[in-house]
């Protein structure tokens, strides 16, 4: 197996991927901002990090994935104030929303998840630790870091910091590279705002703080992974290191990995622009969650993923052809025996399919690997060339590729079900095709094809094509 290389922002090079410990991996990935429903740009960062982990087990690695719920932070206290509700409250309803987009998407539960509203002692003795080591003064009842006690600061942005005016803050948890300053670690309340009763007195945590306290709560002072979309470099991961680092000593995390972002149409998502979208909007549509995490996995991370729905459709043909060939392989009737030549064509697969997954998570190569072989094994058994004992080892060929891809199982159907989505969706009808494609099936094998002529036009007239193949199994699409 290829040795995995990891793009290292910190550095800003690829490196070979050695844990800290061998065989086990700490990592920890942000988690949604539960202000709102998450939009496609979100879940590609989180499908990237669903392929990371699902990557990294399949080689054998104890993951602890530790993923967090931002449950407070200025967008959720000012929706809920405006809501007049109380933040759990306010949340709830965006929490359960994503862990059931999760599922849809097939989204593997980290080991760990929790949330910021319940951590919120750790955040305290966190920002106490600070305190004793004089990085932190306070104003006005908040407490600000003060990074021009941190000689490390901007070394993950590579911003710089020559030009900083001592002394200037900032309030708000995002901002940009251009305004960096001391930042908040305790935000005094406002009129009417939620607010924790501490030893450090009246106030809530800064988004920042929240993700070292839980990050290093849960996986130690050193981790080896963290995980984000590239806008979370800066400043929320800059100042995630220098809050670990001023207060432990330590080297905060050895790897941190970032995805570029998804752009809609070659445009940022934008409600003004008409062009944002939940993952609600595309299953009420009638697109599959197996299409969107296709599309969403395809294009590696570090690229920037431009989300089309010209390039939805060309997934979901994707995993069709995927699921057929899988299905040809359970279903098709192949000679006795094995064919040398394609045992040795699978193994090669195998390997390139590896390959491209160990070089900083090229899924296009891994998924390229996957393609060619299906188109060769096809045409090989159209000829006769496939024997039914090559059979086995292509099976577990797919089965590698999809306890990391996870798109072949069709469960589309009842995943929208189990939803709520499923009503006006057009994928409901696909069990009553396949219904229909089953007794055609019935009918061609006892050799009534008047039965047989009769349900393909009926699909016909439903935009149903047929594809007979010589082994005797059937595959059907949308016109
Ligand atoms: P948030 O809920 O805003 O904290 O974001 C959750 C995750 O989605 C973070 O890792 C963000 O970096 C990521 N993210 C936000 N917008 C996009 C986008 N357009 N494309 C990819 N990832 C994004
Ligand atoms: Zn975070």
């Amino acid at each position: 197996m290829a040795e995995i290389q990891l793009h290292n922002t910190l550095g800003g090079k690829i490196e070979p991927f050695v844990p800290q410990e061998a065989g086990e991996i700490r990592m920890y990935s942000c988690g949604p901002t539960v202000y709102d429903y998450a939009h496609i740009g979100n879940f590609r960062t989180f499908v990237f990090q669903d392929i990371l982990r699902r990557f990294l087990k399949s080689r054998g690695f104890k993951m602890t994935q530790v993923m967090n719920l931002t449950d407070v932070d200025d967008r959720i206290i000012a929706n809920a104030a405006a809501a007049g509700v109380g933040i759990r409250e306010y949340t709830e309803k965006f929490a359960q929303a994503f862990f059931d987009d999760c599922k849809a998407l097939s989204l593997e539960a980290p080991e760990h998840w929790t949330r910021a509203t319940d951590n919120i002692d750790s955040m305290v003795h966190l920002i106490e630790r600070l305190r004793e080591k004089s990085f932190t003064y306070e104003s006005e009842g908040s407490i600000y870091y003060r990074i021009s006690k941190f000689p490390d600061y901007g070394k993950l942005s590579n911003i710089d910091v020559a030009g900083i005016q001592a002394g200037a803050r900032v309030d708000v948890d995002r901002y940009e590279k251009e305004s960096a300053r001391d930042f908040a670690l305790w935000k005094a309340p406002k009129e009417g705002e939620h607010f924790w009763e501490t030893s450090i007195g009246r106030g809530r945590p800064g988004w920042h703080i929240e993700c070292s306290a839980m990050a290093m709560k849960y996986l130690g002072e050193t981790l080896d992974i963290h995980t984000g979309g590239i806008d979370l470099a800066f400043p929320h991961h800059e100042n995630e290191i220098a809050q670990s680092e001023g207060a432990t000593g330590k080297h905060f995390v050895r790897y941190w990995l970032h995805a570029e972002h998804l752009l809609v149409e070659g445009e940022k998502m934008s409600k003004s622009l008409g062009n944002f979208f939940t993952l609600r909007d595309l299953f009420a549509k009638g697109h599959k969650p197996s299409a969107l995490r296709f599309a969403l996995a395809s294009v590696p991370y570090r690229r920037q993923l431009n989300f089309t729905f010209d390039g939805l459709q060309q997934a979901a043909s994707s995993v069709e052809r995927l699921r057929n060939f899988a299905d040809r392989l359970t279903q098709g009737k192949f000679p006795a025996g094995a064919q040398k030549s394609m045992a040795k064509r699978i193994a090669e697969a195998a390997e390139e399919f590896d390959a491209g997954l160990s070089d900083d998570l090229n899924t296009a190569r891994a998924l390229g690997a996957v393609f060619e072989f299906v188109r060769e094994a096809n045409i090989a058994m159209d000829k006769g060339e496939f024997g039914s004992e090559d059979a086995p080892a292509a099976q577990k060929f797919l089965q590698t590729f999809d306890q990391i891809f996870a798109v072949i199982e069709n469960n589309d159907a009842q995943k929208l079900q189990a939803l709520g989505y499923g009503q006006k969706n057009s994928n409901a009808g696909d069990a009553e095709i396949e219904k229909l494609v089953a007794e055609r099936q019935v009918a061609r094998q006892t050799r009534d094809f008047a039965t047989a002529d009769r349900i393909r036009k009926e699909l016909e007239k439903r935009g149903i094509i047929l594809e007979d193949s010589r082994d005797g199994s059937v595959r059907w699409k949308r016109k």
